[in-house]
């Protein structure tokens, strides 16, 4: 049983363009699960790449969020505000983990050729030191070991051995920014957040995030991976898929369909009520075991 003393939970959005219908999803599912025991929910800006934020999209983040009531507890925190907190974090790693320099270039990935979930994965090259000393350097975890699992509380048991997925991943890029992971994991702990609820096109990032958390020492949260929106293609939906941003102009509409989709559709004579209505609806009627199953990830899921 999850109470409110010890749930907070959090959305945090890529500012690299609007809100797609998915990212409402992930939002409105996460907001719920939080409300519904009375916890709290905060927003976390994840900007960490200057060159993928979109002028104007933090400002139409914001904008979206609020007309759909999703309204957050606390300040809004930027990533890119905290990068001596990541960088800390980077260097404690550093000293306790299998940290290592890598100065491969793609091309030398690439003739190695392993396939990996995300493209090629890296075979470990760099693990016993680099040929070229002088050559801008990632940083790398070495992650051998045993595989990584969690129990998801909508996917059930996960599994996945890092280096065949991905191989080792970058820590810290070359061009001094953090990598997505490191931030990512770095700023969960700091914030105390107890669950990670997000779109089920992150579980297979889950495993990395939890082993920075493992070598931070820090303690793991629970999680949940909402099913994804999918294109009519079959696609999922993200900004390279040309998803549309949301027409905030009907805020009550959106809401009910994303509810809907999260297998809470509210009863008909909710639909054309005020948000705030629909808001303490979801609040009183949110069942996580409703949610749809996401078929595509029966594969490491089970
Ligand atoms: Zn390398």
């Amino acid at each position: 049983m999850i109470t409110a003393a010890d749930y907070r939970g959090r959305f945090a959005p890529t500012p690299s363009g609007s809100l797609h219908f998915g990212s409402i999803v992930a939002a409105v599912g996460s907001r719920t699960d939080a409300l519904a025991v009375g916890g709290e929910w905060h927003l976390r800006i994840d900007d960490l790449d200057p060159r993928r934020v979109a002028p104007g999209a933090i400002d139409a983040i914001l904008q979206c969020l609020e007309s759909l009531g999703l309204t957050w507890d606390g300040p809004v925190v930027y990533q890119s505000r905290r990068h001596d907190a990541h960088r800390a974090a980077f260097e404690q790693l550093r000293r306790d983990a299998p940290v290592y320099r890598c100065t491969c270039p793609r091309s030398r990935i690439a003739r190695a050729g392993l396939p990996g979930i995300e493209g090629l994965r890296y075979p470990g090259t760099c693990r016993h030191g680099t040929a070229d000393p002088g050559a801008p350097a990632s940083w790398r975890l070495d992650v051998r070991g045993d595989p990584i699992e969690f129990l998801d509380r909508s996917l059930g048991r996960y599994v996945q051995d890092i280096d065949a997925a991905t191989g080792d991943f970058v820590l810290w890029r070359a061009d001094d920014i953090p990598s997505y992971h490191l931030a990512c994991a770095v700023d969960d702990v700091l914030d105390g957040f107890t669950d990670i609820v997000r779109g089920a096109d992150l579980a297979a990032s889950t495993p990395r995030q939890i082993l920075v958390r493992r070598w931070l020492g820090a303690h793991e949260p629970r999680w949940m991976h909402l099913p994804l929106v999918r294109h009519p293609s079959g696609e999922k939906l993200s900004k390279q898929t040309l998803a549309s941003a949301v027409d905030t102009t009907r805020p009550a509409t959106v809401l009910c369909h994303a509810l809907a989709f999260l297998g809470h559709a509210p009863l008909p004579d909710l639909v054309g009520a005020p948000v705030a209505e629909l808001w303490a609806w979801a609040k009183e009627h949110w069942v996580p075991a409703r949610l749809p199953v996401a078929p595509d990830l029966s594969e490491t899921a089970g």
